[in-house]
């Protein structure tokens, strides 16, 4: 199934109690009557559930932000893929930096878990994405590829998978790369994806790092930015709703 462009992603992150959460998401299902692109949310476990339920009759997509690589079994305090579709998710963010750098993350169980989410049905977003000191060493697309190669598995095809670059330097620190550089490194992605995966060009790619509402157009302008991937911009509805109208959704 192609994904309708602009595709806005929030990552909600360790933020959202009951009340709030809901309010966030009831906000966004008053503004997403009908989506033209495609929008979607990741809360918090805890509230996964009732999120999903509050935007059920809209299209906003509601996913996880992460999954453990067991479908069930004895890993106390882990969430499974199969129990996250049991709750409503209908995607999962798998290899996000905060995961990577701050949680010790390999590549391999990356791959892991992108098999198990694959296996319940969810819809991927694979992050991707530098340091500032490869950045600065010119060594970024060698990282890229690591990455890439490291996290899909052999085999796996286009469908189900988006990929999202978020340089790890310009996650919530209000920097971002410019545009030529966010097009030559997108165009870099599409190639590897291309020689990946069978059929990888039909993969979305997104841009991920310190999207606001001024500076969404620019950055969803670019070529080969089929979205965006949005942290701290996701939590405030009217800002992330004109990030999505920034990118020419309605
Ligand atoms: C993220 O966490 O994926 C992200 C892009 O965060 P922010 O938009 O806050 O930089």
């Amino acid at each position: 199934m192609r994904l309708a462009r602009p595709i806005v992603f929030g990552n909600w992150k360790m933020n959202g109690l009951r009340a709030d959460g809901l309010a966030l998401a009831g906000a966004l299902a008053q503004r997403a009557v009908r989506l033209s692109g495609t929008l979607g949310i990741f809360p918090p476990f805890t509230i996964l559930h009732a999120v999903a339920q509050r935007v059920c009759e809209t299209g906003i997509l509601v996913g996880g932000q992460d999954c453990h690589e067991k479908s069930f079994g004895a890993y106390t305090g882990s969430i499974s893929a199969p129990m996250l579709v049991d709750a409503g998710a209908k995607a999962v963010i798998l290899g996000h930096s905060e995961r990577r750098h701050g949680l010790g993350e390999t590549d391999a169980l990356v791959r892991a878990k992108l098999l198990a989410a694959r296996a319940a049905g969810l819809l991927v977003v694979l992050c991707v994405g530098e340091t500032e000191e490869e950045r600065l060493a010119g060594v970024h697309e060698e990282r890229l590829w690591a990455q890439l190669d490291g996290s899909l598995p052999e085999g796996i095809g286009p469908e189900g998978l988006v990929v999202a670059y978020e340089p790890v330097w310009a996650i919530g620190t209000g920097r971002t790369p410019t545009s030529a550089d966010i097009v030559a490194t997108h165009a870099a992605v599409r190639r590897m994806l291309a020689r990946r995966v069978v059929g990888g060009d039909a993969i979305p790619i997104l841009y991920g790092g310190s999207v606001k509402p001024d500076n969404a157009a620019e950055i969803m302008a670019c070529a080969g930015v089929d979205g965006v991937l949005v942290g701290g911009a996701s939590l405030d509805a009217a800002a992330f709703w004109s990030i999505y109208q920034a990118g020419g959704g309605a």
